[in-house]
């Protein structure tokens, strides 16, 4: 499975790291963040929301209390967080399965909790602490979509 891993070094790096991200999705991307309670997943969002809906960057918070927040933009990025719920049953009763095969962008925290109901095809990056200002974020596609985006951001990297 190709995997790529990288440190940040603070949040602004990985800020940046979702805008490189965000730049390279397309309608029906899948991003599950993985990883603890402060590894950087909702930092990195913002990055995402800043490249898809730069108009709505400034607003992006944790979704912990609302489930999701919409950010409407060329893509339109909707950014869940599943911290709260315990798994498959919840997430359908809520109705969110139509936004994951949607024209829009999924960002999902804690996407662990999600079971049968995660999509085939998903970028998924995993958050690690490595030090106060450090993370460690792993990330790893599922299928054509995913691994192509990989491959754009290795290469991006590289250039
Ligand atoms: P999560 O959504 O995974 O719970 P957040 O993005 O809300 O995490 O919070 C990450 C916290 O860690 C913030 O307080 C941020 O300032 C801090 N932090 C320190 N270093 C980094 C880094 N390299 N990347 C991201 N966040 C970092
Ligand atoms: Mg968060």
């Amino acid at each position: 499975m190709p995997r790529l891993q990288i440190t940040t070094n603070s949040p602004g790096e990985t800020e940046q790291l979702g805008a490189a991200v965000g730049s390279l999705l397309r309608p029906g991307s899948f991003l599950a963040l993985r990883g603890d309670l402060g590894g950087g997943k909702t930092c990195f969002t913002r990055g995402v929301v800043d490249s898809l809906a730069p108009q709505s960057n400034g607003l992006v918070s944790s979704p912990t209390y609302a489930i999701m927040n919409c950010y409407p933009g060329n893509i339109p990025a909707y950014h869940f967080d599943f911290y709260r719920l315990t798994g498959d049953d919840d997430i359908a009763e809520l109705g969110f399965e139509e936004y994951f095969y949607s024209d829009g962008v999924c960002i999902v925290e804690w996407s662990e909790r999600l079971a049968e109901l995660l999509p085939s095809d998903v970028l998924t990056l995993l958050f690690e602490y490595a030090g106060d200002d450090r993370r460690l974020i792993t990330i790893t596609g599922s299928g054509p979509k995913s691994d192509a985006v990989l491959e754009s951001l290795a290469e991006k990297r590289q250039q």
